[in-house]
């Protein structure tokens, strides 16, 4: 079948979720609504029972182990219920009936969502809350005094909202590490097996949305209670390989498209790495170029190189910024609804060139913005 030539609109999408997709796996997932190479059958259509989907979910656990470098007593999961399902989840296999408070950093947006779920099922303490610095910085370490006896650590790597992201593993190694890395998934090598679980909705940094990872060490459910909803048990999950009950077929075959792209295309996460910096670096520049024009939300040491948020000198500034980059071609550069101001997320899909034409249009709003 024929493809036909790519959407240029789709290359300069800076949205911080659902997220830019690379612009071959694009091209695969069109054909494959048609009918998927090797099967013949539309991908909307394809039994999750069948052998090829047995086979798809085999490759893509093997792809993500070989990525992030897992060793072999990690169980590697697809889930539905997005990230904010995990807020429950883990706690109601890892603190229901505990007396020890597990350990919550309070970061950003994102992981104060997960703290009222989580005290729901059990004691919590909040280890350390960014709320006084409004969310511009994480913390240092020796701010942090973790609690051995916690029953796990939980952070999140990338705060979206923010763009606040670590640099570095947290925690103890005698407690277990849990992290939400939805938003940078995949972006860059990292000492994962130092997690005992991690998880990552798709539709930031991996795919579309629909389907989580969830990547975890079995021995941590070594005493999670047997009394759970079996969809919110993990260890049903395990046993039923991610098919407990009808999975998201294509947001999995979609991902399963990305981590391929990840290995051939781009030749492993150091190179994604090396580029996702090199975006970073450009964007940050520019904010830091701009004699105070473009102000960054996050203090330096803590800037996220997947979601780049500043603020510029007025609100109506921003508005107009917003405006005339719609009309320029860029889309999903407004901040989130709960801060505002802007926001360019440059995800993995996102390709230098766009960053290179963002920082070129925000050198010229600059230059014909009237002086304050
Ligand atoms: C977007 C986001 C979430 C929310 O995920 P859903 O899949 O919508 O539940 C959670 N955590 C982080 C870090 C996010 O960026």
């Amino acid at each position: 079948m024929t493809i036909p030539a790519s959407n240029p609109l789709n290359a300069l999408n800076f949205s911080g979720g659902p997220g830019v997709l690379p612009d071959v796996v694009l091209q695969q997932v069109q054909e494959a609504i048609q009918a998927v190479p090797g099967v013949g059958l539309s991908i909307l259509g394809i039994s999750h029972r069948s052998d090829w989907f047995a086979a798809v979910v085999s490759e893509l656990e093997d792809n993500i182990r070989k990525l992030m470098g897992l060793p072999a007593d990690y169980r590697v999961l697809f889930l539905q219920g997005g990230a904010t399902q995990q807020f429950s989840m883990l706690p109601m296999s890892l603190l229901a009936g505990s007396t020890e408070p597990a350990d919550y950093l309070h970061t950003g947006y994102w992981s104060g969502k997960a703290l009222p779920e989580a005290r729901k099922v059990g004691p919590v303490r909040v280890l350390w809350s960014g709320e006084s610095c409004r969310f511009r910085q994480l913390p240092a370490d020796d701010e942090l005094d973790f609690n051995p006896q916690a029953p796990y650590l939980h952070y999140v790597s990338n705060e979206t909202v923010e763009g606040l992201q670590f640099h570095r593993v947290l925690g103890r190694d005698d407690v277990p590490r849990i992290c939400d890395m939805s938003s940078d998934f995949l972006s860059a090598p990292g000492d994962y097996s130092r997690f005992a679980m991690i998880y990552a909705h798709a539709q930031k940094n991996i795919g579309p949305a629909g389907v989580t990872v969830v990547v975890l060490r079995d021995e941590l459910l070594a005493n999670a209670p047997d009394d759970l909803p079996a969809f919110l048990d993990y260890r049903a999950q395990i046993a039923a390989h991610s098919i407990l009950n009808t999975p998201p077929v294509f947001a999995i075959y979609v991902v399963l498209l990305v981590t391929r792209w990840l290995l051939q295309d781009i030749g492993g996460l150091a190179e994604m790495d090396r580029r996702n910096t090199a975006k970073a670096a450009r964007l940050y520049g520019a904010l830091d170029a701009s004699h105070g024009f473009y102000t960054g939300h996050a203090a330096p040491a803590d800037r996220s190189k997947m979601n780049v948020v500043f603020r510029l000198p007025t609100p109506e500034l921003e508005a107009a910024f917003i405006t005339e980059a719609r009309s320029a071609g860029f889309s999903g550069l407004n901040g989130h609804r709960s801060i505002g101001g802007i926001r360019a997320s440059i995800y993995n899909g996102l390709q230098l060139a766009a960053v290179e034409k963002l920082v070129d249009f925000m050198d010229g709003f600059r230059r014909r913005a009237p002086a304050p």
